[in-house]
């Protein structure tokens, strides 16, 4: 298993360094933006196979960010997975209702999340 180019969108510089730690021990590389903006410029420079994206950020959210992505002629289908401190279920259907294609509640799980990334990678190798 080689491992993916994920770009981490997260504006908390704590939560920012756990995320990075775990997938770059899970054999990850890990592209870092700190608010929407840089998110959208990045995903089209960097072409990521995989997005987590905070929704709570400074300037535009991650869902406008999404929005954004999204119209990216080359990037835009890329798989994007909304992280939120909410976790409540109609945040996780509202966050799949905006077009995010997975949702992560915060706290993360340093156990889980090598695998819940596996899981989201796998899907947008589907191809569908
Ligand atoms: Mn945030």
């Amino acid at each position: 298993m080689t491992g993916s180019r994920i770009l981490v969108v997260e504006d908390n510089p704590l939560n920012l360094k756990l995320i990075r730690d775990v997938l770059q021990v899970a054999g990850h590389e890990v592209i870092e933006a700190r608010s929407g903006e840089e998110a959208v410029a990045l995903a089209g420079e960097v072409a990521p196979q995989l997005v987590l994206m905070d929704l709570q950020l400074p300037g535009i959210d991650g869902v406008e960010a999404l929005r954004l992505i999204r119209e990216h002629p080359v990037v835009g289908r890329v798989p994007v997975v909304a992280v939120t401190a909410f976790a409540m279920k109609e945040d996780r259907d509202r966050a799949l209702h905006d077009g995010f294609d997975g949702y992560l509640g915060k706290p993360l799980s340093v156990r889980d999340l090598p695998e819940q990334i596996q899981g989201f990678l796998a899907k947008g190798n589907d191809g569908g």
